[in-house]
């Protein structure tokens, strides 16, 4: 069971679900390093405190389990930084203020489990049941040190909890979105295609998809050089998301290829490629250079039945067909 655990923490962390990992991981390690205690508590004779360690560490096999179901992660976190407190708790009730320890390994690992402010709770919750389980036993200077040390510990922890999730949130944003035009990107796309190509919708809803490319782009690269080119890409990008609705989607495809994912059947799509069309042909996207900009459109609606690469593949041919056929002007792919 617990190579397949491992098994589990290993995929959680390929698949970017590093909290998960972790938390399969420190489950197992906490039951690892409890069994040998435990064991040592029977050689001993301490039955009670060698049936307690073997009772904790099969909970922590328990947790990891459950944990490794995505459905329950955010609940079975909860009760992972629970089960620590409890666990330190109760170690310091048995081996007194040594038990004191523990709660250090069980804050970091609590800021691991849980979300920031909950872990400040609970690292505050340990706090309080260490001190007052101790205060008979511990001079004012040991407990004066102690209070530093945690606090300090709690601080650094949670200093390095916001920075991860910032840094977390900046990449995720990052992969999926354009760094010149700030549209979403190719890897956002499939995303987000593959899933409204892969559920069979009911038929009311149609979807389409609008690609379109701007006409003799080289050209304006080699005539005014690839700044003017990026500044190009980037004004046409805001032009046409100025013009679409809110529940339609725009992606950059690549190069200087778009995409459009709207939820409107095959005649509604082809007006909008049309409005759109005209809109970049009127605007003088670069003013001081007087440059016109002209677009070719392919548009085709999603077939039932049929996946996202075909879908593409056929307004892939509708673009190819507007741009043999004369360039600046819709055509649709069925
Ligand atoms: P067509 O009308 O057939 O589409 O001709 P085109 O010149 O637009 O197409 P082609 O595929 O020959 O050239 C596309 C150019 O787009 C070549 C490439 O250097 C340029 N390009 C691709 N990505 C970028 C980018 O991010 N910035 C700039 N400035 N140019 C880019
Ligand atoms: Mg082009
Ligand atoms: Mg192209």
């Amino acid at each position: 069971m617990k190579i397949g655990l491992v098994q589990s923490a290993l995929e959680a962390y390929r698949d970017s679900h590093p909290k998960k990992g972790f938390m399969i991981f420190q489950a197992l390690l906490a039951s690892a390093c409890i069994i040998p205690m435990g064991i040592w508590r029977f050689t001993i004779g301490e039955y009670p405190q060698g049936i307690f360690d073997l009772v904790l560490s099969s909970v922590f096999v328990l947790i990891a389990y459950i944990g490794s179901k995505d459905h329950y992660f955010h609940l079975v976190s909860r009760i992972f930084a629970v089960t620590y407190t409890i666990g330190v708790v109760i170690a310091i009730q048995y081996t007194g203020i040594i038990g004191l320890f523990w709660s250090y390994a069980a804050t970091v690992a609590v800021f691991f489990a849980a979300r920031r402010w909950e872990a400040v709770l609970v690292a505050f919750i340990i706090y309080l049941a260490c001190t007052q389980a101790v205060w008979s036993l511990a001079d004012p200077q040991l407990l004066f040190t102690y209070s530093a040390c945690f606090m300090l510990v709690t601080f650094f922890c949670f200093n390095f909890s916001s920075r991860l999730l910032a840094d977390h949130t900046r990449l995720s944003q990052e992969a999926l979105q354009d760094a010149l035009t700030g549209l979403g990107n190719r890897r956002s796309l499939d995303d987000h295609i593959n899933k409204v190509a892969n559920t069979d919708d009911p038929p009311s809803v149609a979807y389409s998809l609008i690609m379109f490319d701007i006409d003799h782009f080289k050209l304006i690269n080699d005539t005014y050089g690839h700044t003017t080119g990026d500044l190009v890409l980037a004004r046409l990008a805001e032009l046409i998301q100025e013009q679409v609705p809110p529940d339609v989607k725009l992606y950059r495809y690549g190069g200087e290829e778009f995409l459009i994912l709207t939820p409107t059947a095959l005649d509604d799509a082809t007006q909008l490629a049309e409005h759109l069309r005209q809109q970049v042909e009127q605007s003088a996207l670069i003013r001081e250079r007087h440059l016109p900009i002209t677009i070719s459109l392919g548009v085709a609606q999603k077939q039932p039945g049929t996946d996202y690469r075909s879908w593409l593949k056929d307004v892939d041919d509708a673009l190819y067909q507007a741009k043999t056929t004369g360039r600046n002007r819709v055509c649709t792919g069925n």
